[in-house]
């Protein structure tokens, strides 16, 4: 896995950038706040966390007497951890259990989101982490209704070591999913993963599909982890996509993915506060090595470099 701080900080961030150029300077003025505002707004934080951290940022300095931008450095590294979080569950839960009947069942992941956002790729890197870590994965292709989709999870599969599952081209999700389990099952397997449909032409077709898929799958047992794959690049659109999602099925963790290419490193906050759902992995490239474990304090330290 690559370190999420060394490839942010590589990355395009302006919130890095902006940051960095404000918190060099010597002392603090009515610009510093304007600024920091301007900066996390433009990096996407949203506007009531925003409002929210520079409130009490403000509050902390004048009771601190904070005058020079490097304790103001600090101050604002653990304002912006308080805000993403360092209590929350990050782990992409794949434990799996054992049915009434003692029949043993491999943890099952939902990958969910809407086409394009990298749903089908960020499946791939982590069937190849699951795999890199001694656990054998089956692959469902159930997004039938991209015709390129199955195939292109086969060659991820095929590359990284894992059997993939698909049916006819345009058949029934859900029976792929279902399959994709069953064939999980018999082959004693470790981990289970979905891959979806995201055609979002309405929520009442999305809520059908996907529904069902989740339904269906659950005939085998519980659904150790669903997983939302967001684009970090698409902003505030991501957080409506986000929202329609959760109403349809429960969310249980956030991918980020696109974060190499956007200066919108901030979406994070946003997007973790529309869900109350943690970002659990974070997309850095189109490469099978990058995807990485979110991890808090690198990532609030390559944002304020
Ligand atoms: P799906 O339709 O949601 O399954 O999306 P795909 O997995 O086919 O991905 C769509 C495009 O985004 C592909 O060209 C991927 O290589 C690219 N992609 C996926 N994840 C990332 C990422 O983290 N960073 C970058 N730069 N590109 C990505």
């Amino acid at each position: 896995l690559v370190r999420l701080r060394e490839r942010l900080s590589r990355s395009q961030n302006t919130l890095g950038r902006g940051l960095l150029t404000l918190l060099s300077r010597d002392h603090l003025d009515e610009d510093t706040w304007e600024e920091i505002e301007d900066t996390l707004l433009t990096a996407d934080v949203g506007v009531a966390p925003t409002q929210e951290l520079v409130e009490r940022l403000r509050e902390r300095v004048r009771v601190l007497g904070t005058r020079t931008t490097a304790e103001l450095r600090a101050l604002l590294r653990e304002e912006l951890l308080a805000l993403v979080g360092t209590d929350l569950d990050r782990t992409v839960h794949t434990e799996g259990g054992v049915s009434a009947e003692g029949v043993v069942r491999p943890g099952v992941v939902l990958v969910v989101g809407v086409n394009g956002t990298g749903k089908t790729t960020t499946t791939g890197k982590l069937a190849r982490v699951l795999v890199a870590d001694g656990k054998s994965v089956v692959l469902g292709a159930a997004d039938t209704f991209r015709a390129a989709a199955a195939d292109q999870l086969q060659t991820w599969g095929e590359r990284v070591g894992a059997r993939t599952v698909r049916g006819p081209e345009a058949g029934d999700p859900a029976s792929v999913a279902f399959d994709a389990v069953k064939e999980g099952i018999a082959a004693s397997a470790d981990v289970v993963l979905v891959d979806t449909a995201g055609r979002l032409h309405t929520k009442a077709g999305l809520m059908d599909e996907l529904g069902k898929v989740k339904r269906v799958v659950e005939k085998h047992g519980p659904v150790d982890e669903v997983l939302l794959v967001l684009d970090a690049t698409t902003g505030q659109n991501g957080l409506i996509q986000a929202r329609v999602f959760a109403e349809v099925v429960d969310v249980t963790g956030i991918v980020l993915t696109k974060l190499d290419g956007t200066a919108k490193g901030g979406i994070v906050i946003a997007v973790q506060r529309e869900l109350k759902v943690p970002v659990k992995l974070v997309g850095l490239g189109e490469g099978a090595d990058d995807l990485a474990p979110f991890e808090p304090e690198a990532f609030v330290d390559a944002l304020i470099g």
